[in-house]
């Protein structure tokens, strides 16, 4: 898609866009729109990798700031020295498993904390648009008995700390949308898969798994359900809700395509030619989702 006539000389800031969707979504802008200045601001936790971008830094309109979206000092000096008309926000933790095995502090620090203080700084210096990329999980779960799908209106009901983060950091959105008028955009993606996804989720996990002969450990019976999108169709739909999304609005980023965990082992095993002797059903994860379907 292109909005080139009108965004050609526009400036665009990017949080987290070293990790997997926001480097996508940056080679993606880059190629489509060709944005005057696109600047990358990412901390590189574990998640975040400078390779997702190696092909693009010669190119003059792109920079990139290692720093951190929690940190007021930081953010504030990128906006106030690049003066961005649109700014998209990738930048959390994401991992539902890190925050049940490790601590959910990061996950409360970036994706609430940061957030506040990327508004703050909006409310400040102003922008065009504001997109918060967040997800289908903030809604909980559906049963696989039901056809109901997620609207945009269906009220939050996290389950994990991962997605109780991500609600909080929307529900500061819509309050700064109501009480400042920030030109904020919500979006509620389905589960992405692609090119340059860190091996911690399913099929990179898998597919590494695969490569080195060894187990597949699948939680509980393998059939919770999500709705997967491949991720240059969810960039496409966060360029238009950059670009064209009213301010305000929330918008779902679906494909129609439910799949549960054991239907993708089994296409995995296909492909690798392995039989299922290869599948290890594991304990399932304390307050996992039973099926997420969204409706776009
Ligand atoms: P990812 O873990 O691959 O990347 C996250 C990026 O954020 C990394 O580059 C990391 O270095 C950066 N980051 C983390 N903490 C930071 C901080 N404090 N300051 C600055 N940068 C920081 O994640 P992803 O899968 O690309 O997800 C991106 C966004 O999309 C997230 O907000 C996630 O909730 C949302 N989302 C993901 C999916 C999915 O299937 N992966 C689906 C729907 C929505």
């Amino acid at each position: 898609m292109k909005f080139m006539k009108d965004f050609e000389s526009s400036k665009i800031l990017v949080f987290g866009g070293a990790g997997f969707i926001g480097s996508n979504f940056i080679r993606h802008i880059l190629s489509e729109e060709h944005p005057e200045k696109l600047v990358n601001f990412d901390k590189l936790t574990y998640s975040g990798n400078p390779d997702n971008l190696r092909e693009i830094t010669s190119d003059p309109a792109y920079e990139f700031m290692r720093d951190d979206i929690a940190d007021y000092r930081a953010v504030e000096a990128t906006i106030k020295k690049y003066k961005p008309q649109y700014i998209i926000n990738f930048a959390a933790e994401t991992h539902v498993d890190k925050s049940i095995h490790e601590s959910g502090y990061e996950f409360i620090r970036t994706n609430i904390t940061g957030v506040f203080i990327l508004l703050e700084a909006i409310r400040r210096y102003g922008v065009k648009k504001y997109v918060q990329v967040s997800t289908d999980e903030v809604f909980g779960s559906l049963s696989l008995a039901s056809k109901k799908k997620f609207l945009e209106q269906t009220a939050f009901s996290p389950n994990s700390v991962y997605a109780a983060t991500k609600a909080g950091g929307d529900i500061l959105c819509n309050a700064y949308f109501r009480t400042w008028k920030i030109p904020a955009v919500i979006t509620h993606c389905s589960n992405n898969y692609g090119p340059r996804q860190y091996p911690e989720k399913l099929i990179p996990f898998f597919i590494l798994r695969l490569l080195e002969g060894q187990p597949l450990p699948l939680y509980g019976d393998g059939k919770n359900v999500r709705d997967w999108i491949y991720v240059l169709d969810h960039c496409n739909a966060l360029e238009s809700c950059l670009f064209k999304g009213k301010p305000g609005q929330i918008y779902n980023i679906g494909a129609d395509n439910e799949l549960s965990n054991l239907t993708i082992t089994r296409f995995l095993l296909e492909y690798f030619k392995k039989d299922k002797t290869a599948i290890r059903f594991v304990n399932d994860r304390p307050g996992h989702d039973r099926r997420y379907a969204v409706d776009s």
